[in-house]
């Protein structure tokens, strides 16, 4: 078959793909929230003869595994899909295709112009909250896959496409699927990149400070514990830990270049109950980075230490009683190998359909990229389409970008898996 007759079908699919895109995006899949639209995904899969296996997030599965980050949070609910599709018993090199299906909150509608669950098309970009992170990249999994078989054809060895929850904050999805004995000769996460190959990534750890005060009167303020204002120096010794982990940036070539490549996000705060009465509580969620290659267990005993080291010489810290929780992400890095034959195809697939070469880049974020490519061996490539914003207000995606990164996924199975007729 001519390269062009699948690409001429991801043409002819692309209104109904955009459509597709747009009912996953207006189900507002945040953390526990995911079973509409892993619906919809099920219906999709199964409408084009995949056979579909639903698993069940189960802690007690997953608990004792490498890669698995702590939670705080109940999986009732809450599935992974995966659509078998290919020839379970050909010849070609087995791949899985994995994307996220879990969303971040939108925060507030005041800062978005059009509402983040109303997907909205405008200059050929499509807005809406998950729409670039990362359900056009879901979407360019089903499509290649359609494409291929609206052309007749389908990939001569086994394909798993897992849309999975859990992605944003524990990657517990991804880890689920490892363990229910999933695995394949390569992998491919469609995370929104601007249609670069990500080669390193950073790992990631969440974790939570809380601080208990002494509750008084406001007019004697002095006689209390006020733990809000014992979260300033906490806010300020794990800022300057920050800046220590981005001066060893030399020692790791990824991202020896990068102007910082280690980023503290004081992100979720939470504390107080009255604003004349000396706040009795206050609980600091933070999310930092770690290099690829970096020992979680090291990592988390600076961060351990960093704490005591306050302890022993701030009296108001030491007075609010600090504890530490390990909340989600307890995330290693990932460093794809070098010239693995499943990155010099997708290179070639990627020229094919740009007309240039593909871009390498490093990243300053996770993915589920690591539980393929060091839990299994199995070269993860995350590679998607672009966009702008994610995270943030008006996030959208390039359409025409992900028709391309269609055509990419669809060549590149046709060259990894080879084809055979339907
Ligand atoms: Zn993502």
């Amino acid at each position: 078959m001519t390269d062009l007759k699948l690409e001429q079908h991801v043409d002819l699919l692309f209104d109904k793909q955009v459509e597709f895109l747009s009912q996953l995006v207006a189900e507002k899949s945040t953390r526990g929230n995911e079973a509409a639209a892993q619906e919809i995904m099920k219906n999709e899969m199964a409408s084009d003869s995949a056979r579909v296996d639903e698993l069940k997030m189960d802690v007690d599965k997953i608990k004792h595994l490498p890669g698995f980050s702590p939670v705080h949070f109940d999986y009732n609910n809450m599935i992974n899909v995966i659509g078998n599709y290919g020839n379970a018993n050909g010849t070609g090199r087995s791949l899985i295709l994995n994307g996220h299906i879990d969303v971040v909150p939108e925060g507030p509608l005041s800062g978005w112009k059009s509402h983040p669950y109303k997907p909205e098309v405008r200059n050929n970009k499509l807005y809406g909250r998950g729409s670039n992170d990362m359900k056009a990249g879901l979407t360019a999994k089903v499509f290649a896959l359609k494409a291929i078989r609206e052309a007749g054809f389908v990939p001569n060895a086994p394909v798993y496409l897992q849309s999975v929850v859990e992605e944003e904050c524990t990657g517990n999805g991804a880890l689920a699927c490892v363990a229910a004995g999933y695995k394949a000769d390569a992998a491919l996460i469609g995370e929104p990149f601007d249609d670069a190959l990500v080669t390193a990534q950073v790992g990631v750890i969440w974790f939570q400070i809380k601080l208990s005060g002494t509750p008084v009167h406001a007019e004697r303020a002095t006689e209390g514990v006020n733990a809000i204002e014992a979260m300033l120096p906490v806010i300020a010794a794990f800022k300057e830990m920050e800046e220590n982990w981005n001066q060893e940036k030399t020692n790791y070539p990824d991202f020896a270049q990068h102007h910082h490549p280690i980023n503290l996000n004081i992100a979720e705060f939470h504390g107080g109950d009255w604003t004349s009465s000396v706040p009795a509580w206050a609980v600091l969620n933070l999310r930092i980075a770690i290099y690829p290659g970096d020992s979680l267990s090291e990592r988390s005993r600076q961060i351990e230490k960093t704490l005591q080291n306050l302890i022993m010489n701030n009296e108001l810290v030491k007075k609010a009683k600090p504890e530490l929780v390990y909340h989600g992400f307890y995330a290693e890095g990932y460093t794809l190998p070098k010239n693995t034959d499943a990155e010099s195809e997708l290179a070639i697939a990627h020229e094919g359909i740009f007309n240039s070469s593909l871009i390498r880049s490093a990243i300053t974020a996770a993915t589920d990229s690591r539980f393929f490519g060091i839990y299994q061996e199995t070269p993860a490539l995350v590679y998607g389409p672009a966009g702008e914003r994610i995270h943030a207000f008006n996030e959208y995606v390039c359409l025409d970008s992900l028709k391309n990164i269609t055509k990419v996924y669809a060549r590149f199975i046709q060259n990894w898996c080879g084809l055979t007729e339907l």
